[in-house]
């Protein structure tokens, strides 16, 4: 989070050339519908969209610009490691919480080059990309949801496109969820050959293009709504996306009082609805 009430913008870093058409998300990740633009923060307003997904997940510039800002607190009321990245015509975007940077003070950056990693450095409960866009001048700050959405991008991304040739644990998720609905495969974790051809026979039975891609028309029908009770492949993906967020739970494919008790806590963490269930947000922060 972090508040409203800024200075004016000192710096004299030179404006770059904004070629429309040429936003882009700045981080793969999750935030609740609605968003919290605007949302009360003690005597302030939240002054930007907060898209949530583990440290290290990579920050992108929302557009071609030039870094005018680097460092801890680069804006009042702003907390933690924070860049600021001027797109000329009095448009600027702030990236907070962040881990690492990736770019010098005063460097050129294009749209969508890697910027940073996501963190949690500063007040905050849990690694996340605070984001900011200002559309007239430094201060000046709008709703960064419906300002890229303006601009033909979905802040966040929603769920995940995994391509043929990907590998690690949402792989793994993949696996166990084809298993479940009928084609058993090994879960590696390698995106090969035969479990490219399950999910495409998934796909063409569901009336969808069999390109092997899992995107966010495939996961909304390859998820499993979950409970405590549950048990199966498909609980075991489900506690390996909640291991790749740090559960530690033994895989084992029952959905019993320790993975509700994960669950619960990821969706705390995550600003979910507390539920204890694994449904379609979860399922979408989780695999984002
Ligand atoms: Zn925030």
């Amino acid at each position: 989070m972090a508040l409203t009430g800024l200075p004016a913008l000192t710096s004299s870093a030179s404006a770059a050339t904004l070629k429309d058409g040429t936003w882009c998300n700045p981080a793969q990740g999750y935030f609740p519908s609605g968003g919290y633009y605007g949302a009360a923060r003690g005597a302030y307003a939240h002054a930007g969209q907060d898209v949530t997904n583990t440290t290290g997940t990579a920050v992108y510039a929302a557009a071609a610009g030039t870094v005018v800002r680097r460092g801890t607190a680069v804006l009042t009321g702003r907390t933690g490691n924070g860049l600021v990245i001027s797109h000329g015509g009095g448009r600027y975007t702030y990236y907070g919480h962040l881990s690492v940077f990736r770019v010098a003070l005063d460097a050129q950056v294009s749209a969508g080059q890697r910027i940073a990693d996501m963190g949690a450095t500063g007040n905050v409960t849990g690694p996340h990309l605070h984001f900011e866009t200002h559309s007239g001048g430094l201060g000046t700050t709008t709703n960064p949801v419906t300002y890229l959405a303006a601009r033909g991008v979905e802040l966040g991304g929603g769920w995940p496109s995994i391509d043929p040739g990907a590998s690690g644990a949402t792989v793994k998720a993949i696996q166990y969820l084809i298993t479940q609905r009928g084609t058993a495969l090994v879960a590696d974790g390698d995106y090969g050959s035969v479990s490219v051809a399950a999910v495409e026979k998934f796909q063409s039975a569901k009336g969808l293009v069999a390109d092997g891609q899992v995107g966010p028309k495939t996961w909304p029908v390859l998820v499993y709504s979950l409970q405590e009770g549950s048990s199966g492949s498909h609980v075991r993906g489900l506690q390996e996306m909640l291991n790749k967020h740090s559960a530690g739970l033994v895989v084992d494919g029952d959905f019993g009082s320790v993975t509700t008790s994960a669950v619960r806590t990821y969706q705390s963490v995550n600003r979910l609805t507390v539920d204890g269930q694994a449904g379609p947000k979860t399922w979408e922060a989780l695999v984002g």
